[in-house]
């Protein structure tokens, strides 16, 4: 028996409702914003992700699902959205279409990762990203987006972390007053930080190590080493996310997993989720495009984790289900075979209809009808099909009636009606 590979799961229809209310939650609210749905493939060559999320960082250095196919390219499982959004905006030249472009996007990422819950090596995000735009209020709109996306959900105990990266000469002055601090802590910081300590040294200050958070939390702060522009830049967001009425906390140790970020980093962190508990993560970046081969362009986006939100979800609710209207049992030659046909034309007009395919006792079927959660059960016997009746009951009520057909298709639009009403009572 071949399984599962480790890390991947199986999303069973007793749990797809939750993914489509987050996928439809999320085409709703990002809708009315006027972003616009991008379908990027899910692999790309390897050198995209290397120069696009940076070679130092976790994800490229050892969390990426690379080979090489039959044509010796090397390719990689796309680890993240983001990268493959801007090569799609570069390669179609959507930035000749001038202004902004407000793109948003759903689907499985891959990365080598150890497996454990809301952490997979098959994961899902919906992401968005909002090209061509420095304002601190594009920051801000995606910022609010996320947020009303996991509101909208009823999602609840969430909190908004922030932080400012500062442009690249902000960062580079930074990281020399970091790795200064840290430099004579550095046999007491993990091992991993200890390699970043001349790679990569921003990272430390995100570590997940007891003993280096402390050491962290000491360190000189980002935001102290600004320039004019991008601590003016940081203040406007944070003044608007107040005028918004978006609460906020600054994490000075927030600095995000990816090298491209710029400016404003943020993270929106679940209090109900344990260890893995980021829900959403984003941030500016303005110097990716231009590093991809594009023409200058300012950008800001984020990605939540669809995973982790519908672990949140299985605690507030029941498996969104998509109950039918009507189920239709049916018993004998001539019925089994007009069944069908009453079906077909019952879809056609609008209403759910499942068929029951047994042909089993009449009792049976009224079983099954009453577990699916139909409203109402439709009946066709040999002698109802053959004189073009059918008989309809409400499972409810146990009400019954007999219809000529004809008049059960003219009707269909008062028992949409009628049926939305009852399922709306249940
Ligand atoms: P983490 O610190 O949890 O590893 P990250 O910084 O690597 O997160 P991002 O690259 O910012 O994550 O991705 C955005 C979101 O995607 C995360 O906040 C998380 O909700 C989700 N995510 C990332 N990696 C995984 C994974 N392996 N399995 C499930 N969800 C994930
Ligand atoms: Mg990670």
């Amino acid at each position: 028996m071949i399984q599962a590979l480790r890390g991947t799961r199986d999303i069973l229809p007793e749990e797809v409702g939750y993914w489509q209310l987050i996928e439809a939650t999320a085409r709703e609210i990002l809708g009315r914003a006027i972003y616009q749905e991008i379908r990027p493939p899910i692999f790309e060559q390897t050198a995209l992700f290397e120069r696009g999320i940076g070679e130092a960082t976790d994800v490229v250095g050892k969390e990426m699902y690379t080979f090489k196919d039959r044509g010796d390219r090397f390719l990689t499982l796309r680890p993240e959205g983001t990268a493959g959004v801007v090569r799609a905006y570069i390669s179609n030249k959507l930035y000749g279409q001038g202004g902004v472009q407000r793109l948003w996007y759903t689907g499985p990422m891959f990365r080598y990762e150890r497996p454990q819950a809301g952490r997979q090596r098959q994961f899902h995000q919906v992401g968005l990203e909002l090209l061509g735009s420095k304002a601190p209020r594009a920051d801000v709109e995606v910022i609010a987006l996320a947020t009303d996306i996991l509101q909208a959900l009823g999602l609840k105990n969430l909190q908004l972390d922030i932080n400012s990266v500062g442009n690249g000469s902000d960062r580079q002055q930074y990281r020399e007053a970091l790795v200064n601090y840290l430099e004579p802590y550095k046999e007491e910081l993990d091992q991993d930080s200890q390699d970043r300590l001349t790679r990569n040294p921003l990272r430390i200050l995100d570590s997940k190590d007891p003993k280096t958070q402390e050491i962290a939390r000491n360190a000189p702060k980002i935001t102290e080493h600004l320039s004019d522009e991008s601590k003016k830049h940081f203040d406007t967001v944070l003044q608007l996310l107040t005028d918004l009425d978006i609460k906020y906390q600054i994490n000075h140790c927030l600095v995000r997993g990816l090298d491209y970020y710029t400016h404003t980093a943020f993270e929106i962190i679940s209090a109900d989720l344990g260890a893995q508990a980021t829900v959403c993560g984003g941030g500016r970046y303005d110097g990716l495009v231009s590093e991809l081969g594009g023409p200058e362009t300012q950008a800001v986006g984020w990605a939540i984790g669809m995973e982790r939100l519908v672990l949140l979800l299985q605690e507030l609710q029941g498996n969104p289900v998509n109950n039918p209207d009507l189920y239709l049992v049916s018993r004998g030659e001539i019925a089994e075979a007009k069944s069908l046909i009453l079906a077909q034309k019952l879809r056609n007009a609008g209403l759910s209809i499942e068929l029951d395919l047994s042909g089993s006792a009449f009792g049976k079927q009224f079983k099954r009808a009453d577990r699916s959660g139909a409203v109402a059960c439709l009946i066709l016997g040999d002698a109802e099909a053959e004189n073009m009746t059918v008989n309809l009951k409400w499972l409810a009520s146990g009400e019954q009636q007999t219809l000529s057909q004809s008049n059960l298709l003219g009707m269909t639009e008062e028992l949409k009606t009628k049926i939305a009403e009852i399922k709306r009572s249940f």
